[in-house]
């Protein structure tokens, strides 16, 4: 067991996570930040790396990996202590009103508050039931785009009808040797205008559409994929030459651990007042994609307000002898 103490942690280093950094750095409150992931960003660095975001203050373009370096870099000068590759399990609040957070790694950390920006929970992909799948993943069956180069001159299976499906066929339709687009149905959930380029590329033979089929099996060796198999609704099954299986179906959004802390949740998120980002327990935060109130949108730049708001409510249970004075960053500086 590794025994720290601090007066903030983080649960969740995504975006408004590492936000949160920077925003209660600002207010002298040090921080300790815990991920599941081996590395930092969310849904960011996880889902997305590579594709432009435009709705950032400031940013009319940013990839999703650039913004996280950005927070990262932002969030430097207050030297977080990040805990990854390790899931918050347990949180106790003590009889001094502190809290005790620990990890699956046998981290403890005893804190003045918390703060959860866990996203949609632990979140893992929804895998499709195919037999031998476990073989395959992380050599030719991805759930995410990490690296676009790596698929260049490849021929490559996507699954699915929603945004991530579309975006990256779209994408992968650049430099990819072949594209093909599984989908059970021949409409798509994603934003009508990329419906329509997709359309369009399949049309100009640089996509091809699989539809109305369904992952039906893997053929390859050690998890080198040969080809895709795939079923229509009458049974009729086709084979698809293929270097790599891309299944987009969602994320499996799990509270986990967290459910069972005794906060105020509503369909999985955590209650909050918004002027505040108070949940039912005092000293505990909830912001980010978490958090739920009226008219909630699941933005990152909702995220970083939010970060704001938090850090400075907390300010008088971290430092309950100091009076608190608004001050501008222009008037402060970083230090
Ligand atoms: C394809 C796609 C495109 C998007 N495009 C945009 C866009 O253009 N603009 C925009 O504003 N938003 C966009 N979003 C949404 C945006 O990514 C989210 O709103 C944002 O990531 C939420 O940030 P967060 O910090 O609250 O949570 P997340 O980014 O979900 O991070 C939460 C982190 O908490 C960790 N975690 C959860 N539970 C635990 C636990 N028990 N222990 C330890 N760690 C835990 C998770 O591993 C995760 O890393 C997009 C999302 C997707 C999927």
């Amino acid at each position: 067991m590794t025994t720290h103490s601090t007066d903030l942690v983080i649960i969740g280093a995504g975006p408004a996570g590492l936000f949160s950094v920077f925003e209660a750095g600002m207010l002298k409150i040090k921080s300790h930040v815990i991920d599941t992931l081996e590395i930092i960003g969310g849904q960011c660095t996880a889902l997305y790396p590579e594709k432009p975001i435009y709705d950032i203050p400031a940013h009319p373009k940013v990839l999703a990996s650039q913004l996280i370096e950005q927070l990262e870099a932002q969030a430097a000068p207050f030297s977080p202590v990040y805990h990854l590759n390790q899931r918050v399990e347990k949180f106790v609040k003590n009889s001094d009103g502190t809290f005790t957070v620990s990890t699956s790694k046998n981290t403890e950390i005893n804190c003045k508050a918390v703060v959860i920006a866990a996203g949609c929970g632990a979140f893992g992909p929804n895998r499709p039931p195919l037999q031998g799948l476990e073989e395959f993943e992380g050599k030719s069956v991805f759930y995410a785009v990490r690296n676009k180069s790596e698929f260049a001159g490849k021929k490559v299976v996507i699954a699915g009808g929603g945004d991530s499906a579309v975006d990256w066929a779209l994408s992968l339709a650049d430099i990819a040797a072949k594209v093909y687009v599984v989908h059970r149905r021949d409409k798509f959930r994603c934003a009508p205008e990329s419906a329509d380029q997709m359309k369009k590329l399949a049309a100009e033979g640089k996509i091809e559409m699989v539809i109305p089929f369904q992952l039906e099996g893997l053929e390859g060796t050690d998890g080198k994929l040969e080809n895709v198999v795939v079923k229509d609704f009458d049974g009729n099954v086709k084979k698809l030459e293929a270097d790599y299986l891309l299944p987009f179906f969602g994320l499996a959004m799990e509270l986990g651990p967290i459910a069972d802390w005794g906060l105020n949740l509503t369909k999985n998120h955590i209650e909050v007042d918004p002027a505040t980002m108070r949940t039912s327990i005092e000293g505990v935060y909830a912001i980010g994609d978490i958090a739920t109130y009226k008219n909630k949108l699941k933005l990152i730049l909702t995220g970083f307000a939010e970060a704001a708001s938090a850090a400075h409510d907390m300010h008088k249970i971290v430092h309950p002898d100091q009076l608190f004075h608004f001050e501008y960053s222009t008037s402060k500086g970083v230090s």
